[in-house]
């Protein structure tokens, strides 16, 4: 499988998009994440929603993970006539519909989100297949008391958003080839940061690609502490084996 970076930056960073990710499994491109930016990078990139995506998995409800799932919901009802897979933890989808979704595309009372999406809920810790790739949503600590998850995917570990979970890497580091991770330069209340990220071991750093960064990623190289991390790049498809 690949991963093309439609966005590496963090929310509200101007010249960088927000860490959104399309991953081609065998043929089966799955959006992660859908923030407001993401159909802007895709079609900057040759590519649209409604031709080459065939679903999207949302992690948690920040407008840089689901700001433009309302542009795919309404075109696809309306004007493309296409639903597209939607994956999320099943906590997650009533907030998503009644907190984000339902004031911009309810056409009335009975409205739903199954009415725009072919709605996949799934279960934090329970492995299922996308596409025939094992793919399990793991519980991740972002924002206290709201829903958050990273994603788990083949030899993959996607965090999107998170605070840093120094037991969780060091127990997913066994079991994957890659974790791209969010990272702050400095301490950050709600993500992981890159002095937290460099205590773990050079074998785990060596996994460890970042995104969410700011719009200058050199002060992450000039800082000195990168370690055996690496940046991801946006617009860049990297691959997954
Ligand atoms: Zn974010
Ligand atoms: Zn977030």
């Amino acid at each position: 499988m690949d991963l093309l970076m439609l966005g590496t930056g963090g929310g509200f960073y101007k010249k960088l998009y927000p860490n959104n990710a399309l991953l081609d499994l065998n043929g089966y491109r799955l959006l992660i994440d859908c923030g407001s930016t993401a159909t802007r990078s895709l079609h900057e990139l040759g590519l649209s929603w409604e031709k080459d995506i065939d679903g999207v998995l949302v992690t948690h409800l920040h407008s840089g993970h689901v700001g433009g799932l309302e542009e795919i919901a309404l075109d696809g009802k309306f004007k493309y006539k296409k639903k597209i897979d939607l994956f999320a933890a099943e906590d997650l989808l009533d907030p998503l519909w009644e907190h984000c979704l339902k004031g911009g595309t309810a056409d009335g009372p009975s409205d739903r989100l199954d009415d725009f999406f072919n709605v996949k809920p799934m279960k934090h810790g329970e492995t299922v297949s996308i596409h025939g790739m094992p793919a399990e949503l793991v519980r991740t600590l972002h924002v206290p008391g709201k829903s958050s998850s990273g994603l788990r995917i083949g030899p993959l570990y996607y965090s999107s958003d998170a605070q840093f979970d120094e037991r969780l890497l060091l127990e997913l580091q066994e079991r994957v080839r890659f974790i791209f991770h969010d990272c702050s330069l400095e301490p950050a209340r709600h993500h992981a940061s890159l002095d937290q990220l460099a205590t773990l071991p050079e074998s785990v750093q060596e996994k460890i690609r970042l995104m969410h960064y700011s719009d200058d990623p050199r002060r992450y190289l000039a800082h000195g502490r990168i370690g055996k991390m690496r940046l991801l790049e946006q617009h860049v498809r990297y691959s997954i084996s």
